[in-house]
C-alpha cells in the first residue's frame, strides 16, 4: 500500500498534475469538513429529538435531510465545475514543438524513380532472408549470415566509409558507430532486429511468408513490421545519408540484434558488454515497440503515436505436487492434479490488483484526452475522479484489461501416467505480465497467498521486473526528439507516452541509459494489430518510404546541442 501511494504521487509529479490534484483535494477537503461538521450537529439535535428551542424532531429531521441534500449538490457541483474546466483547458500536445528548434535537419530528402524501385526491392530481399528464430539455441545461423553479406551488398556507402565503424558481435549482430564533429555532445543508439518469429505460408497467408511478395501497395511477409523494416528503415537511411556527405555533430550507435525473439541473450546483451567495457553512456535509446495508430483506439479522433516509455516485466512460475502413487481403486480424497488444479484455479478466479491510474496507462489517456469524443473527452481529462471507474470498464476487454494489471495466463498443465495409477505428480506453468506499478517480488508473495497450500510447491522459473518509466517531459531529450520528427514527418499526429505489454531488446539496455524508447513509424489500422506475429504480416509501400526517411530526419534533428526553450516559459519572461 505504501509502495502505491508513492508511486501515484510519483506519477503525479511525472504528469504534471500534482499542483491540480493537490488543489483539488484542498476544494474537496474544505467542502467535505463543512459537510461533516453540519452532518454531526444535525445528527446530534435529531437524536436528541429537540434543541434548545424545543422544536419537535419531525422538522429537525427534514432540516438535516434538506442540508445533506443541498451538500450533495454542492459537492457535485464543485466537482462538475473542475472536471470541466479540466476538459476544456487540457491539451497536452502542445509544448516543445512550438519552441524555436535549431534546424539540422538540411540534406535534402529526395530521390530518384530508380532509387525508390531500390529501396522497396532493398527490403523485399531482406523479407526472403528466413532469419527465423524458433528457440534460443535453434536459430537459422545460415541465413543469419546470409543477411550479414546482404547488408554489406545493398548499403556500400555505409560499409566503405571511413566515418562508419562496423563490427560484427556475437557472429551475427552488428553494431555501427558514427563519431560525432563534437565529441562534447552525448551519443544516442538506434536499435533494431533482425530475427523474426516462424511462418506457415498454410496458416492463410496471402503471399509466401518470406517472399516479399507486393500485393495492393503492401508488401507481404515476416519481419515487415518485425521488425526488418527497422533494420533496412534505418541503414537506407544512413546509406542516404552517408551519400550526401552527412557529417553527424552527436555521434551515434546502431544496433541490430540477431535473438531479440528468443530473449536476446547472445545478441543485444553482448554489444552492450562491449559498449560498458568501454565506457560507454548514452543519452537515450530507440527501438521498436509502439507505433502509429489510426482507427484503432475506439472514440479517439484523428491518429496518434505512441511512444513506449516502459514495458511490463514478467514472471513464469512452476507449480507442481508430489504424492504418493497407488492404485486408482483405493484413490485418496485427492491426487496431485486435483490439488494442482486447485491452486490453479484460485489464481484464475482471483485476478492481480486492479492498477489503472497508477502506471504510464494513465498519462497516456491523458495526454489523448482532448482528442475524444464526448463524453469519453470528459472522463479522460478528469481520470483524477475516473480512474477506478475506466479501469473497471477496461479490465472487462482482454486486450484493455492487459493495460491495467499484472496479467495470469496459465499456459501449461502436465499430470498423470495411466489411467489406474493415483498420478505421483503434476506440475503447471502459470505466465504472469508484470504491470509498471508492481514489482515481481510483490508479485511473487500475492502468488503464495492465493495458492495457499502447502503441498503445492512454488518455483520461479524466469522473470524480471518491468522496465523503469523513461522521462517524457519538456525536458526530455531523446523523448522531445522523437516527438518532433514525429511531427515533422506526420503533423496531424497527437504523440502521447505508452506503455509496451510485450519486451524488446531494449530492456537489455538500461545500464547505458535511463532513457529507453520504444516506437517504429509503422501504421497500424483496425485489424493490423493481429498481424504481428500472425498472419499476412505486411507494410504499406508508402509507409515503408516514409520509415526510411522518419530516421533520415531522426538522425539529423538529434544534432541539435540542446532542447528549445519551452513555449510557455517564453511568455512568462
Ligand atoms: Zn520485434
Amino acid at each position: 500500500m505504501l509502495h502505491l501511494t508513492a508511486v501515484r504521487r510519483e506519477a503525479c509529479n511525472r504528469y504534471g498534475l500534482y499542483l491540480s490534484t493537490v488543489d483539488v483535494t484542498f476544494i474537496l477537503k474544505h467542502v467535505t469538513g463543512s459537510l461533516a461538521a453540519r452532518f454531526i450537529h444535525a445528527i446530534r439535535t435529531t437524536a436528541s429529538g429537540t434543541n434548545m428551542t424545543g422544536q419537535s424532531r419531525g422538522p429537525k429531521v427534514l432540516v438535516f435531510l434538506r442540508i445533506a441534500f443541498l451538500s450533495l449538490i454542492l459537492v457535485l457541483v464543485v466537482l462538475l465545475l473542475v472536471a470541466t474546466i479540466r476538459t476544456f483547458s487540457l491539451d497536452v500536445n502542445s509544448g516543445l514543438q512550438l519552441g524555436k528548434w535549431e534546424r539540422t535537419a538540411i540534406i535534402p530528402e529526395h530521390i530518384s524513380a530508380a532509387q525508390r524501385e531500390q529501396l522497396l526491392s532493398n527490403l523485399k530481399e531482406a523479407i526472403q532472408i528466413p532469419t527465423v528464430s524458433f528457440a534460443e539455441n535453434d536459430l537459422n545461423t545460415t541465413a543469419l549470415q546470409e543477411f550479414g553479406r546482404f547488408l554489406q551488398r545493398v548499403f556500400p556507402a555505409v560499409f566503405s566509409s571511413p566515418l562508419v565503424k562496423h563490427e560484427v558481435v556475437s557472429n551475427y549482430s552488428h553494431l555501427f558507430w558514427m563519431p560525432g564533429s563534437d565529441s562534447s555532445l552525448q551519443p544516442y543508439m538506434l536499435l533494431a532486429h533482425i530475427d523474426v518469429v516462424p511462418a506457415t505460408e498454410s496458416d492463410g497467408w496471402d503471399a509466401p511468408p518470406f517472399s516479399g511478395e507486393e500485393i495492393d501497395g503492401f508488401i507481404y511477409g515476416r519481419g515487415t513490421i518485425d521488425d526488418k523494416n527497422s533494420v533496412v528503415g534505418i541503414l537506407q537511411a544512413l546509406e542516404y545519408l552517408v551519400e550526401r556527405g552527412y557529417v553527424p555533430r552527436r555521434g551515434f550507435y546502431v544496433g541490430l540484434g540477431h535473438d531479440e525473439e528468443v530473449g536476446g541473450h547472445n545478441g543485444a546483451k553482448s554489444i552492450v558488454k562491449l559498449l560498458e567495457s568501454r565506457g560507454v553512456s548514452l543519452a537515450f535509446v530507440l527501438d521498436e515497440g509502439l507505433a502509429l495508430l489510426d482507427g484503432v483506439i475506439s472514440n479517439l479522433q484523428g491518429p496518434v503515436a505512441l511512444i513506449g516509455v516502459t514495458e511490463k516485466g514478467q514472471a513464469t512460475v512452476k507449480l507442481s505436487v508430489t504424492a504418493l502413487p497407488g492404485h486408482s481403486s483405493i484413490p485418496p480424497r485427492e491426487t496431485s492434479i486435483g490439488i494442482l488444479a486447485g491452486a490453479v484455479t484460485r489464481l484464475e478466479k482471483n485476478p492481480m490488483p486492479m492498477l489503472f491510474g497508477y502506471g504510464p496507462e494513465r498519462s497516456m489517456f491523458e495526454h489523448l484526452a482532448y482528442k475524444f469524443t464526448l463524453p469519453l473527452k470528459f472522463i479522460m481529462s478528469n481520470l483524477w475522479l475516473f480512474s477506478p471507474l475506466l479501469g473497471r470498464i477496461m479490465e472487462r476487454r482482454p486486450e484493455m484489461n492487459a493495460f491495467v494489471r499484472t496479467t495470469t495466463a496459465v499456459s501449461v498443465f502436465h499430470g498423470g501416467v495411466k489411467v489406474n495409477i493415483i498420478p505421483p505428480y503434476a506440475e503447471a506453468f502459470v505466465n504472469f505480465r508484470i504491470h509498471p506499478a508492481q514489482t515481481l517480488q510483490e508479485v511473487l508473495e500475492l502468488i503464495n497467498g492465493m495458492v495457499d497450500d502447502e503441498r503445492v510447491n512454488i518455483e520461479l522459473v524466469d522473470g524480471f521486473d518491468p522496465l523503469p518509466v523513461s522521462s517524457y517531459d519538456d525536458e526530455s531529450f531523446g523523448y522531445q526528439l522523437i516527438k518532433k520528427t514525429v511531427l515533422d514527418m506526420f503533423p496531424h499526429v497527437t504523440v502521447a507516452p505508452g506503455l509496451c505489454i510485450g519486451n524488446t531488446d531494449s530492456r537489455h539496455y538500461t545500464t547505458l541509459t535511463k532513457n529507453v524508447y520504444r516506437f517504429a513509424p509503422v501504421w497500424f489500422k483496425p485489424g493490423d494489430t493481429k498481424r504481428f506475429h500472425g498472419v499476412n504480416e505486411r507494410i504499406g509501400i508508402k509507409n515503408y518510404e516514409d520509415s526510411v526517411f522518419f530516421y533520415f530526419k531522426f538522425i539529423q534533428n538529434c544534432d541539435v546541442r540542446e532542447l528549445p526553450e519551452p513555449h510557455g516559459s517564453l511568455h512568462e519572461l
